[in-house]
């Protein structure tokens, strides 16, 4: 990684206000993310994993200012972002854009291919009228679709050219940075590895860094660098992807890996006991301690610090007697 990294987040944390009633009164907390800090290099893939709800879709959001944190510091290339004004959030949306999930939803069906990914570059002003058709079809190079598909209907796609669609959407602008929060997971299993590796290949061909969120860590193996893990609004353990997924060090993550299917392997399936814990009113301690087959009585005293127990393999667990 450089010296400084592109994005630099410390501290992140999120609360969502539940409110009840006529009168819509405060009754309490939903602690979505709590106290979460990491960093993206220039041209890095940094998977971020955990169950569904486990806050990773509130740090993708909260990274571009889509929510608001709470409190916590988000630097993009040495910028505060959490700090931006208007035009500054308007300049920032040059450099960080987002690939969501449901690529049904993304892409407004009225409109053809050609205009649905030229309205960024009108938007923020990047194209005269006469540069825009050289320029849709540059883009749909990139995501490697035919040029003639600027003519189509969105509803004449498959879910997979639609999301090359919506990629090519998002690289209109010029980004230096995506959130993509979970850009396979409607698509079918055969259709993914192909969106994957179109990243992989947008990441080296056009240095483009990245937050790659899924629920499934197969899925991002392949294309991170490092994987982050959160559980319950909490960074679980940070690394190398291959450390991560072949030697995983939080209890957690050794969960979720013994999850995915591998038939060439005799690990043995962990099943979590009990349920996710209501992010309302978390455990104290640590927050993975009433599902952790390791837990010990000190765990429910204090929140574990996160310590590097590899060189950049992290981990907030207070065992070191496992794994
Ligand atoms: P993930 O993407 O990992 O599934 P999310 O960030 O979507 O996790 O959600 C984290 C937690 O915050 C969940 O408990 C979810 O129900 C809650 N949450 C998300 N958005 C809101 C919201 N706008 N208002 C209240 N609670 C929310
Ligand atoms: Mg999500």
């Amino acid at each position: 990684m450089t010296a400084e990294p592109l994005l630099q987040v410390r501290r992140l944390s999120k609360l969502y206000d539940i409110r009840q009633g006529l009168f819509s009164r405060l009754v309490g907390h939903v602690r979505a993310v709590d106290d979460v800090s990491f960093d993206i290099g220039t041209s890095e893939v940094l998977g971020l994993a955990g169950e569904s709800g486990s806050g990773k879709t509130t740090i993708g959001r909260s990274v571009l200012r889509l929510v608001e944190p709470t409190s916590g510091s988000i630097r993009f290339e040495g910028k505060e972002v959490t700090a931006f004004d208007r035009p500054q959030l308007r300049d920032f949306r040059r450099s960080a854009q987002i690939v969501f999930q449901d690529p049904y939803a993304s892409i407004d069906p009225t409109m053809s291919v050609g205009d649905a990914i030229a309205e960024p570059l009108r938007v923020q002003g990047l194209a005269s009228r006469s540069e825009i058709p050289d320029r849709v079809e540059k883009l749909l190079t990139d995501v490697a679709l035919p040029a003639d598909f600027a003519r189509r209907r969105p509803s004449d796609l498959s879910g997979g050219q639609r999301q090359r669609v919506v990629i090519a959407r998002a690289l209109a602008v010029g980004p230096r940075f995506i959130v993509a929060d979970e850009p396979v997971s409607a698509l079918d299993v055969s259709i993914q590895a192909q969106i994957i590796s179109l990243l992989e290949d947008l990441k080296s061909r056009l240095g483009l860094a990245m937050l790659f969120i899924s629920h499934d860590l197969a899925v991002m193996e392949y294309l991170s660098d490092r994987i982050a893990v959160v559980y319950l609004g909490k960074l679980m353990e940070i690394g190398p992807s291959r450390d991560v997924v072949a030697t995983p060090k939080h209890p957690y993550t050794e969960a979720l890996i013994s999850a995915v299917p591998d038939p060439s392997s005799r690990r043995k399936r962990i099943i979590l006991k009990g349920d996710v814990p209501s992010p309302v009113s978390p455990p104290s301690g640590c927050v993975f301690r009433t599902r952790c087959p390791y837990a010990l009585p000190d765990c429910a005293a204090a929140v574990p610090a996160t310590r590097e127990v590899r060189p950049g393999h992290f981990k907030a667990c207070i065992r070191d007697d496992i794994l």
